[in-house]
């Protein structure tokens, strides 16, 4: 629309919340605190395998990548499919039932994987906006190697990134997806709001 300020939400990894600057860790407080967008962003953090401790959401299969599993999965069909017609055109039992197996296997297990990646994909498009909205408003401190919320929602202490991915996660329909030593984690009792959310910068 004409005359409003274009706004380009999620346009920039490397954006700097406002509230970023100048933040302390509510935990040790320490000033060596990020944004978890930024955090996920960094180099060092993808080295260590943080980005992947403080993932916004599971890995999806892309678009592509399902196109190129269905084709795979066709053309092995189809070779079963030959070796079957080869084997009766000349008698051949071995290829008839051999051909005949692998198409159907490849048949079956294509439409279960295609079927799995869609329903994945599903999943991801209707919880993503919500885990990308609680993702971003989180802040990471290496000082502590902890994450909290600089809204004190839901907790004014800080977590474990295992924590947060939990909250995360559970929050946007990913849960059954964390891995199991995640799953595991127990998530500390919501803190009460408090009037304004507004954290004090100690
Ligand atoms: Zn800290």
């Amino acid at each position: 629309m004409p005359g409003e300020p274009a706004v380009s939400v999620g346009a920039m990894e490397s954006e700097v919340a406002p509230w970023a600057v100048g933040m302390t860790c509510p935990g040790c407080g320490g000033s060596a605190v990020r944004t978890v967008p930024d955090t996920c962003a960094d180099q060092e953090s993808v080295r260590s395998r943080l980005s992947d401790r403080l993932a916004k959401q599971p890995g999806v299969t892309s678009r592509f990548d399902t196109f190129a599993h269905t084709v795979e999965g066709l053309l092995l069909t189809a070779v079963g499919g030959a070796l079957a017609h080869e084997g009766i055109t000349n008698d051949k039992q071995l290829y008839t039932i051999g051909g005949s197996v692998l198409a159907a296997l490849m048949f079956v297990v294509t439409v279960c994987a295609v079927v799995g990646e869609i329903r994945e994909r599903r999943v991801e498009a209707t919880g993503g906006p919500r885990a990308d909205a609680l993702w971003r408003s989180a802040a990471y401190c290496s000082g502590c190697a902890s994450v909290f919320f600089p809204g004190g929602v839901p907790w004014r202490r800080p977590v474990t990134p295992e924590q947060f991915q939990k909250y995360v996660w559970t929050e946007a329909g990913f849960g059954k997806q964390l891995a199991q030593r995640v799953k595991d984690v127990a998530l500390p009792p919501v803190d009460p709001a408090r009037p304004g959310g507004v954290s004090d910068h100690a």
